[in-house]
C-alpha cells in the first residue's frame, strides 16, 4: 500500500479522502492556499503545505506547485478529488511523468472522454446507447448539416466536443435557425474551451438524469454499482441525488450496468468513473462520462456498502477490486442534500465566518462537511460546504429522516440553502418520484 498520498484539493472532498487514507493506514498531505490554513482536512493531515494564494489558477490547478509538494513531503500517489485538476489529462501525465501515481484513470482514458465526440464514438463501438445525432463532428458542409439534423428530427441540440459544466449548448427548434446556431456554438467553443469542434444530438425534451457508477481495476474487473437519480438540477448543478433511481427495474439495471461495466473492460478503464445518462421513455442515452469519484458518491456507497474512495486508492495501488459483481447488493435507499452557503431564494453566494453550527444524526443520517462553529467560508471558492445523506429501508423512510435531519440543522452566520431542501422534501412530485430534469427550474419559475 502507498505509505503517502498528497491530496489535491479543499473542503469536504478533501476530508472524505483523508479519512479513505486514514482508514487504510496511509499518511496524508494536505495542501492548501493562504485562505485555507484552517480547514479541517489541513489540521487532520500527517503534514501540510500552503501551495498558493486564494485564487485557484495560483494554488489548487497549479501543477508545479502540486508536484513539488509531492517531492518535498515524499509522496507516493497524488489524489486529485472531484472539479480542479481532476479531470485534466495533462495533469495526470505530469503526475506520472514525474514518478507518482495519479489516483485516477490513465491519462490517454481521460482525453479521449474528455472530449465528447471521441467519448461518443468509444461508446457507441462498445454499444452502450447514445442519444442520436452526428457521428462526430458537424463539418462545412452546409447542406450535409441540414440534411442531418433533418434526419435527426427537430429540435436538435448543438454541443461543443470540448464542453463541460453545461456550457457550450444551444438548442435549436427549427431549420431557419440551425447554421447560425452551429456558427455560433463554433465560435464560444473555440474562445471558450480551446476547440471549435461542435456536434449535434437529438433534443430530448423531458428526460431524466440517471448514471451509473462503476469501479474498474488493473487486471481486467470491472463491476456497476447501480445508479444514481440526478435529475433535481438548478443551471445544470445538481441539488438532490438519490440512490436507486424511482421506477428503474431489475432487469433495466443489469442490463445497462453490464454495458457499462463492459465498455470499461473494452477502453481499458481504471479507478472509479461514471456514466451519465439522459432517461426518457425507458431509454438510456449516453451523455457524457466523469473519470472521477463524483460529489453524490455517497449515496451508492449508503446502498451498496462499498466504500468507493477506498477501492479508488486500493485500485490505484495495484489491488484487484474488493467486490465481484454477485457481491453487490442494493439495499434500501438512500438520498443525498447538498448544502450550500447561498441565499435559499436569490443563489447568491453567502461566504462568512459560521458563529453557530448544530449537525444532523440518528439512525440512517450522514453528514460530510468540512465546516465547524467559527469555521469561515471564503467568497473563493465553490459554494458547497458540506452534503447531507439519508439512508432507509425504503424510499419513504429515508425521506422521513432527512426531513427530520433537515429540521435538525443549525447553520449561523451564513445563509445556506436548507430551506429550499425542506421545501423539496416535502414536495409531492418529488415524493411522488421520477421528476425530470427541468422540474425544478419550473418550481422555481424560472
Ligand atoms: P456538461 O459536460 O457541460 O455537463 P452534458 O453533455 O453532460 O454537458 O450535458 C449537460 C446537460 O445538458 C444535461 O444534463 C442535460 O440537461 C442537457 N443536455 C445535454 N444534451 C442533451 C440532449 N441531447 N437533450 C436534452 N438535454 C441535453
Amino acid at each position: 500500500m502507498f505509505e503517502k498520498v498528497v491530496i489535491a484539493n479543499r473542503g469536504e472532498i478533501a476530508l472524505r479522502v483523508l479519512r479513505a487514507c486514514k482508514e487504510l493506514g496511509i499518511r496524508t498531505v494536505a495542501v492548501h492556499s493562504t485562505v485555507d490554513r484552517a480547514l479541517k482536512h489541513v489540521k487532520l493531515a500527517d503534514e501540510s503545505i500552503c501551495i498558493g494564494p486564494a485564487p485557484s489558477a495560483q494554488s489548487y490547478l497549479n501543477v508545479p506547485a502540486l508536484i513539488s509538494a509531492a517531492e518535498v513531503s515524499d509522496a507516493v500517489a497524488i489524489h486529485p478529488g472531484y472539479g480542479f485538476l481532476s479531470e485534466n489529462a495533462d495533469f495526470a501525465e505530469r503526475v506520472e511523468q514525474s514518478g507518482f501515481v495519479f489516483i485516477g484513470p490513465r491519462a490517454d482514458t481521460i482525453r479521449l472522454m474528455g472530449d465528447k465526440v471521441s467519448a461518443k464514438d468509444a461508446m457507441k463501438k462498445a454499444d452502450v446507447p447514445c442519444v442520436p445525432g452526428s457521428d462526430g463532428p458537424i463539418g462545412d458542409d452546409d447542406d450535409e448539416t441540414l440534411r442531418l439534423a433533418r434526419e435527426i428530427g427537430y429540435p436538435v441540440i448543438i454541443k461543443a466536443a470540448g464542453g463541460g459544466g453545461g456550457r457550450g449548448m444551444r438548442v435549436v427548434h427549427s431549420e431557419a435557425h440551425l447554421l447560425n446556431a452551429v456558427g455560433l456554438t463554433r465560435g464560444e467553443a473555440g474562445a471558450a474551451f480551446g476547440n471549435s469542434t461542435v456536434y449535434m444530438e437529438k433534443y430530448l425534451e423531458n428526460p431524466r438524469h440517471v448514471e451509473i457508477q462503476v469501479l474498474a481495476d488493473t487486471h481486467g474487473n470491472a463491476i456497476y454499482l447501480g445508479e444514481r437519480d440526478c435529475s433535481m438540477q438548478r443551471r445544470h448543478q445538481k441539488v438532490i441525488e438519490e440512490a436507486p433511481a424511482p421506477g428503474i427495474t431489475e432487469e433495466q439495471r443489469r442490463r445497462i450496468g453490464e454495458r457499462c461495466a463492459q465498455a470499461c473492460r473494452e477502453i481499458g478503464y481504471r479507478g472509479a468513473g461514471t456514466f451519465e445518462f439522459l432517461y426518457e421513455n425507458g431509454e438510456f442515452y449516453f451523455i457524457e462520462m466523469n473519470t472521477r469519484v463524483q460529489v453524490e458518491h455517497p449515496v451508492t456507497e449508503m446502498i451498496t456498502g462499498v466504500d468507493i474512495v477506498k477501492e479508488q486508492i486500493l485500485i490505484a495501488a495495484g489491488e484487484k477490486l474488493s467486490y465481484t459483481q454477485d457481491q453487490i447488493k442494493l439495499r434500501g435507499h438512500a438520498i443525498e442534500c447538498r448544502i450550500n452557503a447561498e441565499d435559499p431564494k436569490t443563489f447568491m453566494p453567502s461566504p462568512g465566518k459560521i458563529t453557530g453550527l448544530h449537525v444532523p444524526g440518528g439512525p440512517g443520517i450522514r453528514w460530510d462537511s468540512h465546516i465547524y462553529n467559527g469555521y469561515t467560508v471564503p467568497p473563493n471558492y465553490d459554494s458547497m460546504i458540506g452534503k447531507l445523506i439519508s439512508w432507509g429501508e425504503t424510499r419513504e423512510s429515508a425521506m422521513a429522516r432527512m426531513r427530520s435531519a433537515l429540521e435538525e440543522v443549525i447553520i449561523e452566520g451564513i445563509k445556506t440553502n436548507a430551506p429550499l431542501h425542506k421545501e423539496l422534501i416535502d414536495d409531492a412530485a418529488f415524493a411522488a418520484g421520477g421528476t425530470n430534469i427541468h422540474y425544478l427550474h419550473k418550481k422555481l419559475g424560472l
